[in-house]
């Protein structure tokens, strides 16, 4: 059931409140959409200057989650926008900012007080997820340092493609990195995803050293990323970061598939099967061989 509300002043554009969760969220799960922010009613000249400053984000839609997207009970938001392409993509509407809602950090930032006894008690927290995060860095800083004054634990699941878009404050203010490591392979990394690797391989390596935990995660698609030696190349990688505490090897579905024709775009992976058990275990196998947590 959703609580949305939405409303509109006599400023301008609108912006979302925040209510109880519905579904259509990233990755197939519930998700609120919006539903319960409060949208912004900003001019489009004061929208620009809000989001340049961090006030106010794009926002596709958020959700209360339990055991996933980070340890406990979490806030997790879904912001518009990415610079990917990624072939299995299941919420190819958040590919683009255009089709978020603004919204604003302060309201975000009530609500996850409103949740903060929740979190404390199942040690939750907040997840900024995507899309891609970092293609609203001044948001998402202000989100993190806000949670971080409200005493809650931070997460951030991202390609890390703009790694370079995450200031050493933002870091400091993350508990945990959601690193999603699409291949190991640079060949097969463009064919994902139609981006390079390497800004990956370095803010996970950033990321590492700088000590923060991060939890890997790849999406294993038959006949796409389930090469030995493409796998054997993000195991590598991902053995070599200290502070890698758990790596999640997600089998392909074909969940995002509708909305890929909904929005007009070509869907590459009509005939693609979900892996077969075998080939999930021998791929987890990988990982574990190299003395890593596995899910
Ligand atoms: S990183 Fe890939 S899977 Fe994630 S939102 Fe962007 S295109 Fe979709």
């Amino acid at each position: 059931m959703s609580t949305a509300t939405s409303r509109r002043t006599d400023e301008g554009a609108p912006i979302v409140e925040l209510g109880v969760p519905v579904v259509g969220g990233a990755r197939g799960r519930a998700a609120a959409g919006t539903a319960g922010l409060e949208t912004s009613d900003a001019t489009r000249a004061e929208r620009f200057a809000q989001m340049r400053a961090g006030e106010l984000g794009s926002l596709h839609s958020w959700e209360l989650v339990t055991a996933v997207d980070g340890p406990g009970t979490r806030f997790t938001m879904f912001l518009s926008g990415c610079p990917l392409r990624c072939l299995y993509c299941h919420n190819p509407d958040t590919m683009e900012m255009r089709r978020g809602e603004p919204v604003t950090a302060d309201e975000i930032l009530a609500r996850l007080a409103r949740y903060r006894g929740v979190f404390t008690v199942t040690g939750g927290g907040l997840t900024i997820s995507g899309g891609e995060p970092l293609m609203q860095p001044a948001f998402v800083a202000r989100i993190l340092r806000g949670a971080k004054d409200l005493g809650i634990h931070t997460a951030m699941d991202t390609s890390g493609y703009l790694g370079a878009h995450c200031t050493d404050e933002m870091l400091a203010d993350l508990d945990l990195v959601l690193l999603d490591v699409k291949s190991g392979i640079p060949e097969t990394y463009k064919k994902v995803t139609g981006r390079d690797l390497q800004p990956t391989l370095d803010f996970g390596r950033r990321v590492a050293d700088g000590g923060t935990e991060i939890w890997v995660r790849f999406v294993l698609v038959p006949g796409l990323t389930d090469a030995p030696e493409n796998v054997a190349a993000v195991a590598d990688y991902v053995s070599s970061l200290a502070t890698v505490s758990r790596v999640e090897v997600l089998p392909f579905h074909q969940m995002g598939r509708d909305k890929w024709e909904s929005l007009g775009l070509r869907y590459e992976l009509g005939d693609t099967e979900p892996p077969s058990p075998d080939l999930v275990q021998r791929v987890r196998e990988q990982f574990r061989e190299r003395g890593l947590t596995v899910f």
